[in-house]
């Protein structure tokens, strides 16, 4: 049995009845689309968040990130998300360790291989819904009407009907949320990181959302679940509780 521990693994869904961890499904498929090891991470010199931790996140794999409050789950998502930089150890992406990157080379990697859901949203309350959503398509190089277009439909589908050009400020967190999904999922990312992205959603729209990011993942994407909600976690390939 390969790489990844372990006990922290409560629940793996069979991917075909033999595997028993990520890594050992992941097989021969190559270098994982994310991995940590061996992070470091405190915020209080002394007072250590993460103390050496470990995980594989494999292309086409769904993990939940679960444990109570204060366990580091939001923190660990930073630096997964090459936001925060560990103490010691280190983050690779498709097999290449970013540690010896600089700053504008690992914005570039972020824009280009990474999507967030963050619990607060993170959306810039100077433009209006459409153009959150399209920021970072038009960053990218993407046609204006064909990543409106696709904006659209992703809105669409999330239920959410407010007026494309209306400021975030005046949606609802739950609304504001599934804007960021969609932001996020415009840009097809290899690695997607959702910060209890069902939080403020009703069960019908949370299945909606917990879908969009499975048949992401189908794409061959890296999908990492912060959540407290048994149910998002259930549909995950597997939880690591911290
Ligand atoms: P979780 O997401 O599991 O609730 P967090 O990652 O938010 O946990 O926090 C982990 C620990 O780090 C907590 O003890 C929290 O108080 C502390 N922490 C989080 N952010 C900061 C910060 N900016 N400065 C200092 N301590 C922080």
């Amino acid at each position: 049995m390969s790489g990844v521990a372990d006990e922290r693994f409560v629940s793996l869904r069979s991917f075909d009845g033999r595997a028993e961890t990520l890594a050992e499904w992941a097989g021969d498929r190559g270098a994982p689309r994310l991995e940590a090891r061996d992070v470091v991470f405190e915020y209080i010199p002394g007072t250590r968040v993460l103390d050496g931790w470990s995980a594989e996140f494999p292309a086409g794999s769904m993990t939940a990130l679960t444990g109570p409050s204060g366990r580091g789950k939001s923190t660990l998502l930073y630096l997964l998300g090459l936001m925060l930089h560990p103490a010691s150890g280190e983050i690779l992406v498709d097999g290449d360790s970013v540690a010896g990157m600089r700053d504008a080379q690992r914005a570039r990697l972020r824009a280009s291989r990474f999507g967030f859901v963050f619990q607060d949203a993170a959306l810039d309350q100077t433009r209006t819904v459409i153009d959150n959503v399209t920021e970072t398509a038009l960053y990218r190089g993407e046609a204006k009407r064909d990543a409106r277009a696709r904006a659209r439909e992703l809105l669409d589908r999330f239920g959410v009907d407010v007026p494309p050009d209306r400021k975030p400020g005046q949606v609802s967190g739950g609304q504001a949320q599934r804007i960021a999904l969609c932001r996020a999922l415009l840009n097809a990312p290899a690695v997607l990181l959702a910060d209890e992205p069902t939080g403020n959603l009703d069960p019908a729209t949370s299945v909606l959302v917990v879908e969009a990011m499975r048949d992401h993942a189908r794409t061959g994407a890296a999908v990492i679940v912060v959540t407290h909600s048994p149910e998002v976690a259930a549909a995950c390939d597997a939880e690591i509780r911290l």
